[in-house]
């Protein structure tokens, strides 16, 4: 029996748990998700700092418009501030250095004038001025970075900020791709007739990669039940999670899901009211391992990799990355097909009155390029033949 893609999501989740931690430098935790909350041990900046290059100087010394100080000192980045400035005096300084004791505001430069150890100073300055406060951006003891937070550039400088050189961060996914069929054939060989190219490897090993997985490695198996089944007991050898293409569906040479039996795994669901996609399988071992027996259409494969195998990855990731349904509005006719939701692969474009989107091209699941420049996918609800220009449509953009 068939089931939506929102039941085929939620028997995803219900089966997918985050995976254990390691502790990695921060040059290699780009794209990994946090896996304990990081807090700051300290203030950020840990002291008052000076925004700008110019002069320490009590404000009040300005009050009247004008003041001429006397120079009597330098504060510099990365030393502590030696003077201390009174009434009447400034210390010059730089930015990121200490605001030296006694002082309230900085002065920029170029708003000051100097002879010989005479400090001009043309308007009044506030109180608080160019200073940067101790504890500004970061105050020591919150919680800065959730667990689960997925580290991009910033969040790598916010711990390093933190004084967080290892990140505790979930372990990658381990990931097996087998590819079926005796057509198969790498790209660089000699194509035999009758043969085709291995599509599916090349573009899920990229998937499994950008979504945050280990490719742990990728086999392909002849549409054979007892070489089916020595491929896949080879493929899931220390993995996380196995990922098939082709031979699921009901011909006489589709022999996964019975490999998959024989092997030991429980199916979860046999089949998605998708299009393109439906033969999607979901298998679980008795260790937990997730097994997705996708579609061999290149199409339907990347399709039912964003729909159901992505979530997984995010789950074993600890990634709280919500998918946010956008409404848009069909710019062209969208094609639907009853009792099955339709992905429609699209283009995207910002209008005053929100998302449009068109369909890259011939929608049939063979047509690999149609994943060519894909921004979004179009849901075409299942009780709907087709969704007409001008009426809304929910859509996710693709990462
Ligand atoms: P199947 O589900 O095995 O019947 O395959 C459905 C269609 O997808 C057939 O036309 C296959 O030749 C094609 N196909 C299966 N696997 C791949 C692959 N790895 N790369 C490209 N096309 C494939
Ligand atoms: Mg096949």
């Amino acid at each position: 029996m068939a089931v939506s893609i929102e039941e085929a999501r939620s028997a995803v989740l219900e089966h997918a748990a985050v995976l254990d931690a390691e502790e990695v430098s921060l040059d290699d935790a780009l794209g990994r998700a946090l896996a304990v909350d990081a807090t700051a041990p300290n203030d950020v900046p840990p002291f008052a700092a000076s925004a700008m290059d110019g002069y320490a100087i009590v404000a009040a010394d300005t009050a009247g418009g004008s003041a001429r100080l006397a120079l009597i000192g330098e504060a510099k980045a990365g030393t502590a501030a030696g003077v201390s400035v009174a009434t009447g005096t400034a210390v010059r300084i730089s930015t990121g250095a200490p605001i030296p004791q006694g002082a309230d505001a900085v002065v920029p430069q170029e708003l000051t004038s100097l002879e010989g150890s005479a400090v001009t100073v043309e308007q009044a300055v506030r109180l608080g001025r160019h200073v940067r406060p101790a504890g500004e951006d970061i105050r020591a003891g919150g919680l800065i970075v959730h667990a689960g937070s997925l580290l991009g550039p910033a969040e790598l400088g916010v711990l390093a900020s933190l004084n967080i050189p290892r990140p505790s961060v979930v372990r990658r996914p381990r990931v097996a791709i087998v590819g079926t069929g005796d057509e198969l054939t790498d790209p660089g060989r000699p194509l035999k007739p009758g043969a085709i190219r291995d599509s599916n490897g090349p573009a899920l090993g990229g998937a499994v990669h950008r979504a945050g997985g280990e490719l742990a490695s990728r086999l392909r198996a002849g549409d054979d039940l007892d070489a089916t089944v020595a491929v896949l007991s080879a493929a899931l050898r220390d993995v996380d999670m196995l990922i098939t293409t082709g031979g699921v569906s009901v011909g006489p040479h589709d022999h996964v899901r019975p490999a998959l039996s024989r092997l030991g795994f429980r199916e979860v669901f046999a089949g998605v009211d998708l299009k393109p996609g439906r033969p999607t399988t979901f298998a679980v071992g008795d260790d937990g391992t997730l097994v997705f027996a996708l579609p061999g259409n290149p199409v339907s494969a990347l399709m039912a990799f964003r729909l159901f195998v992505v979530p997984a990855l995010d789950a074993m990731l600890g990634r709280d990355r919500e998918v946010h349904p956008v409404q848009a509005i069909a710019a062209e006719d969208l094609p639907g097909a009853l009792g099955r939701t339709t992905v429609v692969r699209c283009r995207t474009r910002l209008h005053e009155d929100g998302w449009y989107v068109f369909p890259t091209k011939s929608q049939e699941s063979h047509i690999l390029t149609s994943m060519l420049g894909v921004e979004a996918l179009a849901l075409v609800p299942a009780d709907r033949e087709f969704i007409a220009a001008g009426e809304p449509v929910d859509i996710e953009f693709v990462a």
